[in-house]
């Protein structure tokens, strides 16, 4: 599937276009901006809530800031979009300082929880009110909303009034606002929040594919890993005004840096263990239930006691015990359809949480049986 008709045959004559050596329009990176926040620092009375952040986001890179409440999400945003102004530090766009560029001359799209549609004007009219704004002539601007309500899958919407809408529908022309300019830079704070799961889930894929179609930087904020981890090229995990880890999705999800990216993303058992054995990167532990087994770390681990992450899904399962394996005693098994849920106690006492998704011929456990589970090292990160 390629970008609508009307968008491909109106690109060329984009000012923000840039082609390649070819001619030919590249896909992802053809209209972002680049960013970079260097030392960012706001504080509030003597509170820090940007804490000497600092990140560079490439031209066309899906970004997404993760972290809990209160961790200075949305303060970081205001700083880029312009809404709040840095205590230290400089935010450059594309290379250049834009401290002094007030929001409405950095020309961001932007979307917010609340959709903030003006409730007395159509969906077309909603979305052609950034462009009437900026003085765009009247033919032109008809033909970009005609497009942008296209790439949203509003048209047959165009003339309703926001509250014929639901609430789905009225973030999606919202989001049309914001992008109807093609904007360098889109900022969006928890857009999908007030949606429920399923409803988030499909505007997911949608923004997904809409940043593969416009080529804008998208700056995204959620304190929702699982939003974080479908949609974006790299996720900033935040806490208390700090990034404490930044890296693709996958990295994230299986190497976290600490005990808090390990369990705000997915999942975990953080399980103590001692450290038996080093070599290059992979270990040998002892946990308190004396099962030995190997683990994946980063180089710099020391000898000693360490916290290793296995995650749920990764434990294997069996009724007998084997060479690699350590007895477990179910707690509770729940069957959740496509998985089998399992809290179990080690020997030693840590509880386990297990994910089974093998179970075409386990009957589901109960209460007080005895299961056998094992892992292998690529199964098993050793935190800092
Ligand atoms: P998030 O978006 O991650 O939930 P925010 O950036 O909104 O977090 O807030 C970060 C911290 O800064 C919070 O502790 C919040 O209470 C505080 N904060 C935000 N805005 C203000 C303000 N205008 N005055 C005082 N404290 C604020
Ligand atoms: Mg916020």
């Amino acid at each position: 599937m390629g970008e609508p008709a009307a968008l491909r045959a109106t690109r060329s004559s984009d000012v923000n276009v840039r082609t390649s050596p070819t001619g030919r329009l590249r896909e992802r990176d053809a209209i972002g901006s680049s960013i970079a926040v260097r030392d960012a620092v706001k504080r509030y009375g003597s509170f820090h809530a940007v804490d000497r952040i600092s990140i560079d986001i490439e031209p066309g890179e899906f970004i997404t800031l993760l972290g809990p409440s209160g961790s200075g999400k949305t303060t970081l945003l205001n700083l880029v979009a312009g809404f709040q102004s840095l205590d230290s530090g400089e935010i450059l766009v594309d290379g250049k300082p834009v401290h002094n560029v007030p929001t409405h001359k950095r020309g961001f799209g932007m979307v917010f929880q609340s959709y903030a549609l003006f409730p007395n004007m159509t969906v077309s009219q909603n979305v052609a009110f950034p462009l009437r704004m900026a003085g765009v002539d009247r033919a032109t601007a008809e033909r970009r909303v005609a497009e942008t309500l296209e790439i949203m899958r509003l048209t047959e919407h165009a003339a309703k009034s926001p509250s014929q809408m639901s609430g789905g529908q009225q973030q999606r022309v919202a989001i049309a606002r914001a992008i109807v300019r093609r904007p360098r830079v889109v900022l969006m704070d928890e857009p999908l929040s007030a949606l429920d799961r399923r409803l988030r889930e499909s505007i997911q894929i949608e923004i997904r594919d809409l940043h593969q179609t416009i080529g804008s930087t998208i700056l995204f904020v959620t304190h929702d890993q699982g939003e974080a981890l479908t949609m974006s090229d790299r996720i900033a995990v935040l806490n208390a005004g700090k990034i404490v880890q930044i890296g693709r999705p996958l990295d994230i999800y299986r190497h976290p840096t600490d005990r808090f990216v390990a369990s705000f993303v997915g999942e975990s058992n953080l399980i103590e263990a001692e450290i038996l054995q080093k070599r290059g990167s992979t270990l040998t532990m002892k946990n308190r239930a004396g099962y030995v087994f190997s683990a994946e770390s980063r180089d710099t681990i020391d000898v000693g006691r360490a916290t290793v992450l296995v995650r749920p899904e990764r434990i294997a399962v069996s009724n007998e015990p084997n060479a690699n394996s350590t007895p477990v005693s179910v707690t509770s098994a729940i069957f959740l359809g496509e998985i089998l849920r399992i809290e179990a106690q080690m020997e030693g006492g840590e509880p386990l949480l297990i994910r089974c998704t093998d179970m075409a011929d386990r009957p589901l456990p109960a209460v007080g049986d005895r299961l056998h589970v094992s892992w292998g090292a690529a199964d098993c990160w050793v935190l800092a």
